[in-house]
């Protein structure tokens, strides 16, 4: 399976065993690297925003979408807005390295999440998806593919992915008939369920602590429709939970041990590890439904396909399945397909969650 033509690719694109995605001479990716004078963050979630801190001082550039910079202003650093070596880049806007071109393409994620390929002076393209849903990510064409492997295993895949939505907004639905519904998720996670539920006609008040709302606000910014927003604190939204007028609460997940039964109808939360059922009953008046913002494994078949690599890392770094996601592209696909680092971390403490 390796070649010379391999060998080359996979010096130019690869992992590092802290999780850092290398692309060319001079970026590294979603983990500080202090050989490389470029760090580009792909999105605002906690796994690929390690050694931020360090990238800010050591790094001649960090590079992020302005959504994600926005996102990160609000979650992790105030600052970050005004430092001189932080660049909020548009999607699809060519931006010189100096000798090497480095290009962020959408992926479907949470708002400002974007794929980044750069073109060296050989003409190589060294893609890197970060993370991504499927169908509704861009494919790129790309020489080395270095791809996610979240849902890598064959058995993980989302057959009712179609029908999510609408089974999301019934549910919701039937709980405000009966009073407030509170929705528990991840940064980001929380607004995609806001936008479901507008699209959906669920034209009810949505209140929401601090932080949430400021995380809503950049969502709205940056054209995501999350309907009539307010925070929790405010007199509008204090009356109205005093009056047990109709609401739907969002509230982080690390709160549903705290609040769930608490003067509620009914509380839902949202999970990408449901796997079999869209929604899923846990108590009397409580339910898990699978909403995910990751391709599954057929996604992630699909998007190898459609970019018709040369050769595919996958990483197996990160919460997933990286060594048997490449194993199943060299089988199925017969791409040359390995896992980056070859062995993965044995304590899994990162998670994707902000
Ligand atoms: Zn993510």
């Amino acid at each position: 399976m390796r070649s010379r033509r391999n060998d080359d690719l996979l010096c130019k694109a690869r992992i590092t065993s802290n999780g850092a995605i290398l692309l060319g001479r001079k970026v590294a990716c979603d983990a500080h690297e202090p050989s490389r004078p470029v760090r580009v963050i792909t999105h605002a979630h906690n796994d690929h925003i390690g050694g931020l801190s360090r990238s800010l001082e050591k790094c001649s550039w960090v590079l992020m979408t302005e959504a994600t910079r926005d996102l990160l202003s609000v979650l992790r650093r105030k600052s970050i807005k005004r430092l001189p070596n932080v660049l909020g880049l548009r999607y699809n806007r060519p931006f010189d390295l100096g000798g090497e071109v480095l290009t962020f393409i959408k992926a479907r994620h949470i708002i400002g999440a974007a794929q980044v390929l750069v073109e060296d002076e050989e003409g190589n393209r060294l893609l890197y998806t970060g993370d991504f849903k499927f169908p509704g990510t861009p494919v790129v064409e790309a020489d080395a593919l270095v791809m996610e492997a979240t849902y890598g295993r064959p058995s993980q895949v989302r057959d009712f992915e179609h029908e999510i939505e609408e089974r999301l907004v019934e549910l919701v639905r039937s709980g405000l008939r009966e009073g407030p519904v509170l929705v528990f998720g991840y940064h980001g996670k929380l607004q995609e369920v806001m936008q479901i539920l507008v699209d959906g006609g669920v034209w009810v008040p949505f209140v929401m602590p601090k932080k949430v709302y400021e995380v809503t606000r950049v969502c709205e910014r940056y054209g995501m429709m999350v309907g009539d927003c307010m925070p929790d604190h405010c007199d509008e939204a204090r009356e109205l939970v005093a009056r047990g007028e109709s609401y739907v609460g969002f509230y982080h997940s690390s709160s549903y041990n705290k609040l769930r039964g608490h003067r509620a109808a009914m509380c839902i939360r949202v999970s990408g590890w449901e796997l079999t059922r869209p929604v899923r009953q846990v108590g009397k008046r409580e339910f898990v439904v699978g909403l995910s913002d990751h391709a599954d494994f057929e996604g992630l078949m699909a998007y190898v396909e459609e970019c018709g690599p040369k050769v595919v890392i996958t990483d197996n770094y990160r919460m997933g399945s990286g060594a048997i996601l490449a194993e199943e592209i060299r089988r199925r696909l017969k791409v040359p397909a390995f896992p980056m680092p070859s062995r993965a971390p044995l304590k899994r403490d990162l998670t994707e969650w902000i």
